[in-house]
């Protein structure tokens, strides 16, 4: 059943956003998007999102967060003369991570959404997400609902559907809500900006491609054997 109120869902027009995009508009009568411009090297990223929203008959507001350009300089993903780390770092974290990220998103994502009287907030955090960012964490995520609501004293409540799954597992539920074929050709999650299958090559390729591979192995498997 849908849920009779607002939801307004961080959005970067990626594979783990664009599924909790369809994910929301199942459970809510009216769902908006915020997308965050920070400086990134591919601002395809954006039009890909707005495409996406579009399309998916869902309002779409930009919000320019460019000053985290500003502070994270020796980030790969926001620097140009920084090389992306292809693998994580044993002692630190990947220089994809921009420190703070989804705090300040989800901050101003709360910020706007009041503003327009919602009070649901949908992001795509995971945990299991490989380069395991602190603010991606399902206890930071509550502690700052928490730090949210006292802030505006209001009672927003902070979704993450995707929590728990692995890569594998978003591609199942993007099948679930039919919208696998959409998700595989139309979404940007590489980071050299190369939409669907990617470069092939760069870490997010590499995670988005092998959640897919082990997604259809599970899904044929399942087939498969119901013939035996
Ligand atoms: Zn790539």
């Amino acid at each position: 059943m849908k849920h009779q109120e607002a939801a307004l869902v961080c959005f970067s027009g990626g594979q783990d956003s664009t599924t909790c995009l369809f994910w929301a508009k199942r459970r809510f009568s009216r769902v908006e998007a915020v997308c965050f411009t920070y400086g990134q090297k591919h601002s395809l990223e954006i039009e890909v999102a707005r495409k996406i929203a579009s399309d998916a008959d869902v309002p779409f507001h930009l919000l320019d967060m460019s000053l985290i350009g500003q502070l994270a300089s020796d980030c790969s993903l926001t620097n140009s003369d920084v090389a992306m780390d292809q693998e994580k770092p044993s002692d630190s974290y990947p220089n994809t991570f921009v420190p703070g990220r989804n705090m300040l998103f989800l901050t101003f994502a709360a910020v706007l959404a009041r503003s327009k009287g919602i009070f649901h907030l949908v992001t795509g955090v995971s945990e299991a997400d490989y380069s395991g960012y602190p603010d991606c964490r399902d206890t930071f995520i509550h502690s700052l609902n928490v730090t949210l609501n006292l802030a505006m004293d209001e009672r927003f409540v902070i979704h993450t559907p995707l929590m728990d799954r692995d890569k594998s597992e978003v591609w199942e539920l993007a099948d679930e809500l039919g919208v696998f074929d959409l998700v595989r050709t139309q979404t940007l999650t590489c980071y050299n900006g190369i939409i669907a299958e990617g470069c092939g090559h760069c870490p997010a390729c590499k995670l988005r491609r092998e959640g897919l591979e082990k997604y259809l192995e599970r899904k044929n498997g399942k087939t498969g054997s119901d013939g035996r």
